[in-house]
């Protein structure tokens, strides 16, 4: 007997510990939801109910001891309140009554009342005392107030165990195991309570199943999870999938296949064929036992379209890796792969006209010519001339049509033994083997988009047919196979550019000498900015010789001093600046220095000569020509008279309108104008019906006697006649021989400017040698 007590309270405390564990396990567990606190708090409240029973039985003051057990009472009464507001969260199942919580801690309040009173009038209970070898207390002679405190208890025992069952009635099977097992151990501890009553035994055994209650609160609260749930959650996903999944056990047995694997399988509903396909792929796959995993890309027709898969194969261990079996994972993708089709197609076509880009272009074309070494080709490029004109004026719309014809026209051309696409705006390539490039052929083609502006012109009969589209083709002949296509094109696009004149559909094959001019030019645009600052452009004077032989003047003409090259003529210089329109800064220059020069033969006392400077046609479309002019006239100090002024009839003839108010002013303000190179343009004769220049100078192409001598001659007689009759002075430039000025001053002639005399020298020169110069005439 000695032994039972003494292991009852040694069972009390290992409980006791036992919950204390618990309850450390809780504050460890990180805090989640409410119940987590609820459970920390029950279980602290259980560890000490079990502690304070445990305490009060074995304290060896009798009052100590009473008042100990009258804790562990009260102790017992917070257990189960705890218990109650636990199992309400727990099970989701609110208080049915309002404010029962209050009506609760109300009685437990009377019920703490007494206990309290009972330590000093024994209205519930009194401490008998008993000797187990050492002495121990128990609650003995219960009065009628004890039976209050039972009550309470009981009641909300019973109300908790009530709102178990409900949940365990009203749940899936999955959950009905954690309110069982919480609801069983209640009513064992409650049963286990009511045989101590019953049978008046001497200590409540029921308090061992205290760390029984505490170990299922925590463990069905935090820890639990119904593996019934994991189940079906991946039976569910599993099964609806769109991926199909089939599991294979060790021999070789179909043991699962979703419904995708199923549909993926033809009649997969049998196992036996889902088996045989796995089979297939084992032995396609070489799969074999030494394999862990493997993936594979499989295509298949069905209901007529094609569907691509993706399919892996793994094997399953458990957790001493032990073989389980394997599972097959079967991905449709079939919309990744158009939307990745439709994205390469998106990447390598041009959006506007739908066919290759430029990027595709070249690509293909690098594949292609690398893949047959001995068919040679050409590379073809169409471009419309003047585009952004038809942009301009016909609108953007009638622009995107017409290249969406061109488009049309280039595939059709290209047919499917040649590559095409559209490389720029209006610029489109072909790469054709050399037996199906047929000049002739793609003229024709593209020719047929010459009218399509004409709907364009709404009706109107005047516009009608007045704008033609031009497309002109240059051709590269692949000769050096090795080149960047990018180079192949850039050659074929510089044939056009030798063509972007003409208002033909005209075909241009390039050549060397296109690239070297090419290179040349882009030489010159680089080196310009250097050279101007840097001085390199000199101004040469050709001397001007009036009949008499006395120097009238001379034309300042540009020469280019390079540090390296040495003398460059403008002929190579001069058309690349006007095309870019560099120009305009580079005449600035010269005319400033030409009035420079000017301002100090005016210091030297030399005041009769004047010098003519060239203005180019961009000046007149850039700068403010007159503005400029006679704004160094006024800053060197010069009389507008000794500066003449040239300029071909083309520029004039270019905005016929502003030219000629333009050449009024600067007449007005007293400088001379000279109509250069009079004759090399279309309109000479008529120019000179409208305009009031001063002088005429004819182009030396007149002198050249090519063909009829007599016919050209005449012709000069006329021409130097009619401008007599005008009042005009007459130069006439290129003199190169005594035969030439003999006949030219006979026809009248009043300048000449030629080799004859001199060629053009630097302007040191000119002042130290041909100033108050006179030839012998
Ligand atoms: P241009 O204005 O017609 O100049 C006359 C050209 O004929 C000069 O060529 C001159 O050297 C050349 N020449 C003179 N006498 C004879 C001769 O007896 N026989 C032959 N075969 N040629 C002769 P250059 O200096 O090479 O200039 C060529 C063109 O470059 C000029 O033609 C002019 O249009 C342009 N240019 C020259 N300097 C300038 C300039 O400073 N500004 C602008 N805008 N253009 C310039
Ligand atoms: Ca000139
Ligand atoms: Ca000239």
């Amino acid at each position: 007997m000695i032994e039972l007590i003494w292991c009852f309270i040694a069972v009390l405390i290992l409980s006791a510990l036992f919950i204390l564990g618990c309850f450390i396990y809780c504050i460890s567990y990180p805090t989640r939801n409410p119940i987590d606190k609820q459970v920390k708090r029950l279980t602290i409240c259980t560890f000490l109910t079990v502690g304070s029973y445990a305490a009060a039985i074995v304290l060896q003051n009798e009052k100590l001891s009473l008042f100990t057990f009258g804790v562990f009472h009260f102790l017992v009464d917070t257990v189960m309140f705890l218990m109650l507001d636990f199992v309400r969260r727990f099970t989701g199942i609110p208080e049915r009554k309002p404010r029962e919580k209050q009506y609760l801690l109300a009685a437990i309040g009377i019920d703490a009342l007494l206990l309290l009173i009972n330590l000093f009038v024994r209205v519930m209970f009194r401490v008998e005392t008993l000797y187990y070898g050492k002495l121990v207390h128990r609650v003995a002679d219960r009065g009628i107030a004890y039976y209050y405190h039972l009550l309470l208890v009981y009641f909300m025992a019973m109300v908790i165990m009530a709102v178990l069952a409900r949940k365990i009635i009203s749940s899936p099977r999955i959950y009905k195991v954690k309110y069982s097992c919480i609801l069983g151990v209640m009513f064992i501890t409650l049963c286990s309570h009511a045989l101590y009553m019953n049978r008046s035994l001497k200590f409540d055994y029921s308090v061992i199943f205290y760390p029984v209650l505490a170990f299922m609160v925590c463990f069905f609260s935090l820890v639990y999870i119904p593996r019934g749930l994991l189940e079906s959650l991946l039976f569910f996903t599993i099964a609806g999938m769109k991926d199909g999944i089939i599991c294979m056990d060790i021999d070789g047995r179909c043991v699962y296949a979703n419904n995708t694997a199923r549909s993926f399988c033809e009649n997969g509903n049998d196992l036996g064929v889902i088996e045989k396909q796995v089979q297939t792929w084992l032995e396609e796959q070489e799969i074999n036992d030494s394999i862990e995993k493997k993936q594979w890309e499989s295509q298949r027709k069905i209901s007529g379209s094609d569907h691509y898969y993706n399919i892996s194969f793994q094997k399953i261990y458990d957790k001493g890796m032990n073989y389980l079996g394997c599972f097959f994972f079967i991905h449709d993708r079939t919309d990744e792969y158009s939307k990745l089709e439709a994205e390469r197609y998106r990447a390598s076509h041009d959006l506007l006209t739908d066919i290759p880009n430029r990027d595709d272009f070249y690509s293909r074309t690098r594949a292609r010519i690398d893949a047959d070494s001995d068919r040679t080709y050409f590379m073809v490029c169409a471009d419309v001339k003047s585009f952004k004109i038809i942009n301009d004026v016909f609108g953007v719309d009638a622009g995107d049509r017409l290249l969406k014809r061109l488009a049309q026209i280039t595939k059709n051309l290209a047919g499917d033994k040649c590559e095409y696409g559209r490389l720029t705006g209006d610029r489109f390539v072909m790469c054709m083997p050399t037996e199906r490039f047929n000049e002739e052929h793609i003229l024709r083609q593209y020719s047929t988009v010459s009218g399509f502006l004409d709907e364009y012109s709404k009706g109107d009969e005047l516009t009608k047919g007045t704008f033609k589209v031009h497309v002109h083709i240059g051709v590269y002949e692949i000769t050096d196979r090795n080149l960047r296509i990018s180079v192949m094109c850039d050659r074929a696009c510089l044939a056009i550019k030798s063509i972007k004149d003409s208002y033909e559909n005209i075909v241009a094959y390039y050549d060397n000498r296109m690239r070297e001019n090419y290179m040349n030019e882009q030489k010159v645009i680089a080196e310009f900015d250097e050279a101007l600052l840097g001085g390199q452009f000199a101004v040469y004077i050709q001397p001007q010789v009036g009949v008499d032989g006395g120097i009238r003047g001379g034309e300042a003409l540009v020469r280019w001093v390079h540090p390296r090259e040495g003398k460059i003529p403008p002929s190579l210089f001069i058309p690349i600046l006007e095309h870019t329109g560099l120009i305009c800064r580079l005449d600035l220059h010269i005319w400033e220095t030409a009035c420079r020069i000017l301002s100090s033969w005016r210091a030297a006392g030399k005041t009769a000569y004047y010098l003519a400077v060239n203005i180019s046609q961009k000046d007149f479309c850039m700068i403010d020509v007159y503005g400029i002019i006679t704004g160094l006239c006024r800053k060197y100090a010069i009389p507008p008279s000794s500066l003449h002024l040239e300029i071909t009839e083309t520029a004039i003839m270019d905005q016929p309108d502003s030219q000629l108010r333009l050449i009024e002013r600067f007449r007005q303000a007293g400088f001379i104008i000279e109509i250069d190179d009079f004759g090399s343009g279309y309109s000479s004769l008529n120019t000179l019906k409208d305009m009031t220049v001063d002088v005429l100078k004819i182009d030396m192409g007149f002198l050249s006697e090519t063909g009829n001598k007599e016919r050209s001659r005449t012709i000069l007689k006329m021409v130097i006649a009619l401008a007599k009759t005008l009042r005009l002075e007459v130069i006439t430039e290129g003199v190169e021989d005594k035969e030439q000025v003999d006949y030219l001053t006979e026809y009248g002639c009043d300048i000449f400017q030629g080799y004859y005399f001199a060629k053009p020298m630097p302007a040191d020169e000119f002042e130290k040698n041909y100033l108050g110069r006179r030839f012998n005439m």
